[in-house]
């Protein structure tokens, strides 16, 4: 699969900003920043990956926030990220509907599979890390490897598991530059 892209798929709320807890992230003024994610960021970037977010937002059919406020989050995110730090995501996939009525919520691979099919990526070559088990269960079901990451990251729902970003973040690094771990 030469010329075909590797990718990091990154979970949202819990990996790229703080959790906001069961419920949703409404306002960008509750959109923190996780600086462990920039971080990694930067490295996976640095080591040939491409990243793209993976998240859903179910929030959105349940009235509790529009689509123009979550793609307007995800502009600023985008802005932040180019402008103070020099950094890109080479796409963001939210699934807006409601559990159970479409075929791109996680745990589905959906998502992931279209980012494959439009940005031309080898599955087979590629993670998603998330902080719930539905993330690393997306992730399998389209071929990547998986990492878990926090309290709900208990061993044999991933392939890697970390207590938390501080924790991925310093080794993130070796993971990757292993080309793989032997799974
Ligand atoms: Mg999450
Ligand atoms: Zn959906």
């Amino acid at each position: 699969m030469s010329g075909m892209k590797k990718c990091v798929f990154f979970d949202r709320d819990g990996i790229v900003n703080q959790s906001p807890g069961p419920g949703y992230v409404e306002r960008w003024e509750d959109f923190h920043l996780l600086p462990d994610f920039v971080e990694s960021l930067r490295i996976v970037t640095a080591l040939g990956y491409a990243a793209i977010i993976i998240s859903n937002q179910q929030g959105v059919a349940l009235g509790c926030m529009t689509a123009e406020t979550v793609d307007d989050m995800h502009r600023r995110l985008r802005d932040i990220l180019k402008k103070q730090h020099g950094l890109s995501l080479l796409d963001i996939f939210y699934c807006p509907h409601k559990s159970g009525t479409c075929d791109c919520r996680k745990p589905k691979p959906g998502m992931i599979l279209e980012a494959a099919r439009r940005h031309g990526i080898n599955l087979a070559e590629s993670w998603m890390v998330g902080d719930s088990p539905g993330d690393a269960e997306s992730g399998k079901a389209a071929g990547c490897r998986t990492i878990l990451v926090g309290e709900k990251a208990s061993p044999g729902l991933a392939d890697v598991t970390f207590r938390d970003m501080g924790e991925f973040r310093s080794e993130i690094k070796n993971l990757l530059s292993k080309g793989g771990i032997s799974l």
